[in-house]
């Protein structure tokens, strides 16, 4: 089954809207075990001609986005009727609903909002229960022009998702024939990179029969993304955990932080963190993880050299010898914490982010992590990331985090 979508939208091409409707397509179509062949994102108006025109005659199912609105620039439903050769006439019973959504909300109804109730003849339509916009099926048989299906569905994600699965899911299934999709697993990494993972793997994996597999490298992180049988992946699993399990994060696709949250709530731990050079964001990265109030109570921000000298009670003494971007610092700022928020780990960041700051023997882009855990002596580690302060932040956020992780599992 070949399958195009079709983004209409200039606010998608001038950079002031995120086509995020890409990425939900392939997820959504993976889970059925479809793929998108090709995904096109064109302006509004007449651009939508040429890019249905093709995709027409080389897919089986073409799904184009946006551009059922009531204003002018809105004419996906009108060049669509055209390029299949199909009349658009008015649907009363999508008129209704046009009325009554007005109607709910206790405001009149523009004229040019009559121009979505039209429908290409023989086509369904599909009910819009959150936005003024019905969508349109069009099967193949109705469409001279050749033996493709046509989505035509409402751009705003909110109205979009629903329809999505209320009105597209099963025609969708009927259409491809679908019965078992694939499984898919990810495999999470951290703490190796990615030539040296591939180099060890690939071959092996490569060697396994009827699995694909494919790398994507992130900040701090390495996914493995295996697709197959079950049994083909738990042997794949297997394989590159023989090697790199002292590494796995998780091998569900759960992110860092909640394999962190997870681990803290099974051993019924509290966790507290120190941060200085990323001004918060591995508190952010934890308390993204619903539940995580049960392992983490607070954690401390303490940019300034004051800061940490007065909310943590680093020594400034400590700060004076071996400046705020030391192991030493880093350590205290972990013990202080611990002892502060009466927790069972705490982790410590402090670093130069840049692009100032940087000096002969701490250039931008050092970092020293601090860990204290409970009953054990306080450990700390330099790390070297001169990246922008974004990146920065999130290598050394990814860092502390794992070093959480590792205190846990005892690797
Ligand atoms: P429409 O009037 O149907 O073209 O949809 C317009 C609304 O949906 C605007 O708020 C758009 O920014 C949003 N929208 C349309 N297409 C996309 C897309 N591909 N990704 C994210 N938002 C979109
Ligand atoms: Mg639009």
């Amino acid at each position: 089954m070949r399958i195009e979508v079709i983004n209409t939208g200039t606010e998608l091409l001038l950079g002031n809207t995120l086509n995020t409707h890409g990425a939900w397509f392939g997820g959504e179509l993976f889970k059925l075990g479809l793929r998108i062949e090709r995904q096109l994102t064109v302006p509004d108006g007449d651009a939508i001609r040429e890019a249905l025109s093709e995709s027409v005659e080389r897919a089986d199912v073409v799904i184009v986005t946006g551009g059922l609105g009531p204003t002018s620039d809105d004419l996906t439903r009108e060049i669509t009727a055209e390029v299949l050769g199909l009349e658009l006439i008015p649907d009363e019973a999508a008129l209704r609903s046009i009325e009554a959504f007005f109607a709910q909300r206790g405001r009149p109804m523009a004229d040019s909002n009559r121009k979505q109730a039209l429908n290409p003849v023989g086509a369904d339509v599909l009910p819009n229960g959150l936005g003024t916009a019905p969508g349109v099926y069009i099967a193949p048989r109705l469409n001279g022009r050749s033996q493709c299906a046509v989505f035509l569905l409402p751009g705003p994600p909110r109205e979009l998702y629903p329809m999505f699965r209320d009105e597209v899911l099963h025609r969708l299934r009927a259409l491809c024939g679908i019965e078992v999709a694939p499984s898919v697993r990810e495999l999470k990494f951290t703490g190796i990179g990615e030539s040296d993972f591939h180099q060890a793997v690939d071959s092996k994996l490569a060697g396994i029969e009827g699995l694909e597999f494919g790398y994507c490298a992130r900040i701090g992180e390495l996914d493995l993304r295996l697709i197959g049988s079950d049994e083909v992946i738990e042997a794949a699993r297997k394989l590159v955990l023989e090697t790199f399990a002292p590494y796995l994060i998780s091998d569900d696709g759960s992110s860092l932080e909640q394999s962190v949250v997870r681990l803290l709530a099974e051993q019924s731990k509290i966790l507290t963190t120190a941060e200085s050079c990323t001004g918060g964001l591995i508190s952010k990265r934890l308390t993204d993880v619903p539940g995580s109030s049960a392992v983490f109570t607070h954690g401390f921000v303490t940019y300034a050299n004051q800061a940490k000298v007065e909310i943590l009670g680093v020594s400034q003494t400590t700060i004076e010898a071996h400046g705020a971007v030391s192991e030493e610092v880093a350590a205290e700022m972990a013990g202080a914490a611990l002892d502060k928020a009466h927790a069972d780990i705490a982790v410590a960041v402090t670093g130069i982010a840049g692009p100032d700051g940087g000096t002969q023997d701490k250039p931008v882009g050092t970092a020293w992590v601090g860990l204290a855990v409970k009953g054990l002596p306080v450990t700390a580690f330099q790390l070297f990331h001169p990246r922008n302060r974004h990146d920065f932040r999130l290598s050394v956020s990814q860092a502390a985090l794992e070093a959480v992780r590792r205190a846990l599992t005892g690797s």
